[in-house]
């Protein structure tokens, strides 16, 4: 990536420094984004932490220090945290600030945020689409939203200004930036994203409770397929815990479709049906190639091999590194 011209934001106050805010404040300085970073964490460790790894201009110890004078406040934080951090900043924003987030579910998100900023600030909240299933503040790494999507979703009446300001920051930061409702973010992202969780999480569950028999050979045989799902299901507990009850109605759903699908692949299986199965997996395989053609993938199999640590260099996007 190269530096860009002027700061888009005098102050950019992080609250929350793990894998997304670790990744911001590198990414908002490599590109010149901002002037000055000040973050904060819930706990000292990771405090200490971020002013160990110079992740910031200063490192304050309380969420109201962190946005005092700030004109961009980000909250990185999990999304069932996020009412109670905007109760404790709201009296503390400054008059224009834009204050965003980067959560994985937007609905919640606004009913709990919302209420509590005052109207002279501006609220556009943020998903940037990317990750890995690393975390804290070691986890992150400039690169991380480069060629990534990041998804905002201002409520009916944001200032134009605000949201084309934000929308200039992630795009700073390598994002492509969409702008939808709330809603329908949900929607897309309980597909997407948040139903592979669960059934990552589900089916990692399930080898390990047959491992009593077998856990050799769980070990030893596990070829792309379950390997990739274990990566997955070593995502943040907190995060995805937080994930499914926020975006409870859309992964339902969801999963009502897929418990559907699941149970017609089951019967042409029981039924020696492979023309059903055939046309399935042929309509899936074209799924995939469209992925790969419009660059969110690389077509190179992976079989979990490419690991998401800290790059020396910027990778060649896109790369497989995503969880989300
Ligand atoms: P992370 O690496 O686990 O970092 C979470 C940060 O939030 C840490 O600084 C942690 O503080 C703080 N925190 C945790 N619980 C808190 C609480 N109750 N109150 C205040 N602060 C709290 O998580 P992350 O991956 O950066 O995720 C942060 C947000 O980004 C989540 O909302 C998630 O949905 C969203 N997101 C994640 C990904 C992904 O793939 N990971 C992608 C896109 C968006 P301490 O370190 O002091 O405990």
């Amino acid at each position: 990536m190269t530096q860009s011209s002027e700061p888009l934001f005098n102050r950019l106050a992080l609250i929350g420094m793990g894998l997304i805010g670790g990744s911001i404040a590198r990414a908002a300085r490599a590109q010149n984004a901002v002037r000055s970073i000040i973050a904060t964490a819930r706990s000292a460790a990771t405090r200490k932490r971020v002013a160990e790894l110079g992740l910031a201009d200063q490192v304050t110890e309380t969420n109201a220090a962190a946005v005092e004078g700030a004109d961009l406040v980000i909250v990185c934080i999990p999304v069932g945290a996020c009412g109670a951090v905007a109760k404790d900043i709201g009296p503390h924003l400054a008059p224009g600030a834009i204050v965003s987030d980067v959560g994985s579910v937007k609905g919640s998100v606004i009913r709990d945020m919302a209420p509590h900023l005052p109207a002279n600030v501006h609220f556009v909240p943020a998903h940037p689409v990317a990750g890995t299933e690393n975390s804290g503040p070691d986890a992150g790494f400039a690169e991380l939203f480069v060629n990534r999507w990041c998804i905002l979703t201002p409520p009916p009446g944001t200032d134009a200004s605000a949201v084309e300001k934000l929308k200039t920051f992630w795009s700073r930061l390598g994002a492509n930036v969409e702008t939808m409702s709330a809603e329908h973010h949900d929607l897309v992202l309980g597909i997407t994203s948040h139903l592979p969780h669960l059934i990552a999480y589900t089916i990692v569950g399930t080898a390990d409770e047959l491992s009593e028999v077998t856990r050799s050979e769980v070990l030893k045989f596990s070829a792309g397929g379950f390997r990739d799902f274990t990566r997955i299901a070593a995502s943040d507990p907190t995060m995805w815990r937080d994930v499914f009850l926020a975006n409870k109605d859309a992964v339902l759903e969801m999963l009502g479709r897929f418990n559907e699908d699941l149970s017609a692949l089951t019967r042409a299986m029981r039924s020696g049906d492979g023309q059903t199965l055939f046309d399935h997996f042929t309509r899936t395989r074209a799924i995939r190639r469209g992925i790969v053609e419009i660059g969110q993938d690389s077509a190179a199999p992976d079989f979990g091999r490419a690991h998401p640590s800290l790059p020396a260099e910027p990778l060649p996007r896109p790369y497989s590194a995503d969880t989300e």
